[in-house]
């Protein structure tokens, strides 16, 4: 049944979830289970679809606009519904100025250059949102997880010290304020889930024939490091949440809400430009007027 005290807009989903000063942050601050309340996801579905009128026109402005950019990073553990945010957050949008890029095991020609490398080229251009599936934040996350893969990435070996992690927050936090002072606007969430609701969704790919697909034996093994991928994920947000780029810690027990809390963010970000779209100046009017008068002498023809 829905609510009859919803909200007319998404505001107020997002702001207990953003992080832009992590120093004292604590992950067990969020609830991963945490709805704000919502108790349903019919209610959460007519929330949603409300969030994204202004998602739609705020990306026709940006597009018309073509000045700002939107770079949306998602990271999250397996199973905690970055494709589901893509899908629906996304819907409608104009997929023209929209793109999703993927970001797995790096390859071996990736790997020949600096971490930033690969995911340069896919930054949104002006008027335009990009998704990063996965991030450079992979590098302080199953990275240092997984200390193996820091040899592969074939580092001169004076430059890997103690300190490589905290040197790669400060690259991280440089690139971002880079990023923003070039019209980038960035926001980063984490899709915060517990290790109960990611076994259970797990066990539903086993058991659900259509949902075979997406397991992997290789997700079920890492959940041996969950422990040690809280801690690289808490450390991450302590040192890169910050005002230009912000992280925002979604609960994501219920795919339903984590979808709110992302488009909420989304809307308030372009809110916050101030977009419009691009003035008509005389010398357009009087090319206006001219094709105008053009079109309709055609018809009359
Ligand atoms: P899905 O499972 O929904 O397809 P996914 O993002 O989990 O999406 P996978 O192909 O399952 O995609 O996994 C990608 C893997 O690549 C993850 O285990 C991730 O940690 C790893 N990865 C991403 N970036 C790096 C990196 N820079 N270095 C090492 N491993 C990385
Ligand atoms: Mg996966």
């Amino acid at each position: 049944m829905a609510d009859i005290t919803l909200p007319m807009n998404l505001s107020k989903f997002a702001k207990p979830f953003r992080v832009t000063d992590g120093k004292s942050f604590h992950l067990q601050a969020i609830d991963p289970a945490d709805t704000l309340g919502i108790e349903s996801s019919e209610s959460a579905e007519e929330l949603l679809e409300r969030g994204l009128k202004p998602l739609r026109d705020l990306q026709h402005q940006l597009y018309a606009q073509e000045r700002w950019a939107l770079l949306v990073v998602l990271q999250a553990m397996d199973a905690a519904g970055k494709d589901s945010v893509i899908n629906h957050v996304m819907s409608g949008v104009n997929p023209q100025g929209c793109e999703v890029s993927a970001f797995k095991t790096p390859s071996a020609e990736e790997l020949n250059h600096d971490f930033l490398w690969r995911t340069n080229h896919r930054l949104p251009e002006r008027g335009r949102i990009g998704i990063f599936n996965r991030s450079y934040y992979e590098e302080v996350l199953v990275v240092r997880v997984h200390r193996e893969m820091l040899a592969a990435q074939k580092l001169p070996a004076s430059l890997v010290t103690k300190q490589i992690w905290k040197e790669r927050f400060k690259d991280l936090n440089a690139f971002e304020r880079y990023l923003a002072r070039n019209g980038t606007v960035v926001l980063k969430f984490f899709l915060h889930l517990s290790k109960e609701e990611q076994k259970r969704r797990f066990l539903k790919r086993l058991d659900v024939p259509e949902r075979n697909w997406k397991f992997s034996a290789a997700d079920v093994r890492e959940r041996k490091y969950w422990n040690d991928y809280m801690d690289a994920y808490q450390d991450m947000i302590r040192h890169t949440a910050t005002e230009y780029a912000p992280w925002y810690v979604v609960p994501a027990d219920h795919k339903w809400f984590t979808r709110i809390v992302v488009a909420a963010a989304i809307v308030d970000a372009l809110e916050s430009l101030n977009l419009s779209f691009p003035k008509v100046d005389a010398a357009r009017r009087a090319e206006i007027k001219a094709a105008r008068a053009a079109l309709l002498h055609e018809r009359r023809k």
